[in-house]
């Protein structure tokens, strides 16, 4: 290439570049325009106690709201709530309307993050309230989430958990989840893959146990059922010691989902049954080396496990590419 035609082309990286950000600048703007104008239009939420999530279609402005003041571990945020209640809502508009980016003015998590990747595209956090827009929208709120059809042990009836005393055993039940799946011959929606979970506590009692169906709703994966189901119905974390086994290698929306939703992140163990070689399961949060996982297992190495046993733990549950 001539030395003209390189300073050209360099000159055309330099304006899409430009442009971009001068677009990225303008988008933000109208977002912080478009947060304003909610908190107007909705007095009931105020900005000092909601974080609000909205994507903005043709019909207007989907929106979901999440009280500012709550625990870390909650399988829900404005950004989940609005994802889940588009899927819910508008089964078949769906993907169109999640192809916008989504907007927030709560910081992002690595829930929120890991159901943008696997169910939606893009979205922006801290989103901060300013200005007014000159363009007023129609705003539509989202309803709560449905419970979850997976299924969860109940407390109160100690003798009705099932209990899976060895990790072979809860693999094959989870095993046995995944090819109960119907999976119809039809259109496109109705084929879910086959993929079974199961969360049991540090004594093999069934706590939840879920089947894949994402294919209405992108969000619903097995693992995802399974806690959400799980926090709903008994408003606490996954308990220390707690451990899931699964057909296959959490993508990272479900990675995310577990990772903030354990009381006790160096304690979670998961074991999977395939490698995911997609790009959305190859490297999630719960890898063995991803720096959040590396610094739970410092703590988890000098607080409590005996050298041995955390060793054969943590290769059980840190498989990388082999199998537990
Ligand atoms: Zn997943």
């Amino acid at each position: 290439m001539s030395r003209l035609a390189l300073q050209c082309s360099k000159f055309e990286v330099m304006m899409s570049r430009a442009k971009i950000r001068e677009k990225q600048s303008e988008e933000l703007v109208r977002a912080e325009q478009r947060a304003s104008d909610f908190y107007r239009a909705h007095p009931q939420y105020s900005h000092s106690q909601w974080d609000v999530a909205w994507v903005e279609g043709d019909e207007g402005a989907w929106f979901s709201v999440m009280p500012r003041a709550r625990k870390r571990w909650e399988c829900d945020s404005a950004v989940v709530r609005l994802i889940q209640g588009v899927y819910e809502s508008t089964p078949h508009e769906a993907r169109r309307i999640l192809r916008h980016r989504i907007f927030t003015t709560a910081p992002l998590t690595e829930m929120c993050r890991g159901m943008v990747r696997v169910a939606a595209k893009t979205v922006t956090g801290d989103v901060r309230p300013c200005g007014e827009s000159s363009d007023p929208i129609h705003w539509r709120e989202l309803p709560a989430p449905a419970v979850s059809s997976a299924e969860v042990g109940d407390k109160t009836h100690e003798k009705s958990f099932l209990i899976l005393s060895s990790p072979a055993q809860a693999m094959s039940h989870a095993e046995k989840l995944a090819s109960e799946i119907q999976r119809g011959s039809g259109p496109d929606y109705l084929q879910d893959r086959a993929v079974g979970a199961v969360l049991v506590d540090a004594d093999g009692r069934v706590l939840a146990q879920a089947a894949n169906s994402n294919s209405s709703n992108k969000t619903l994966h097995a693992e995802v059922k399974l806690v959400q189901a799980f926090i709903r119905k008994h408003g606490g974390a996954i308990p220390d010691g707690a451990r899931i086994f699964t057909t296959l290698k959490p993508c990272k929306m479900c990675a995310g989902m577990i990772w903030n939703c354990a009381e006790n992140t160096s304690q979670i163990r998961v074991f999977y049954r395939d490698f995911d070689p997609g790009s959305l399961g190859r490297v999630t949060i719960l890898n063995a080396e991803s720096p959040e996982r590396k610094r739970a297992e410092i703590v988890s190495m000098a607080e409590s496990c005996p050298e041995g046993e955390l060793e054969e733990q943590f290769l059980a549950a840190n498989p990388g590419d082999k199998k537990p």
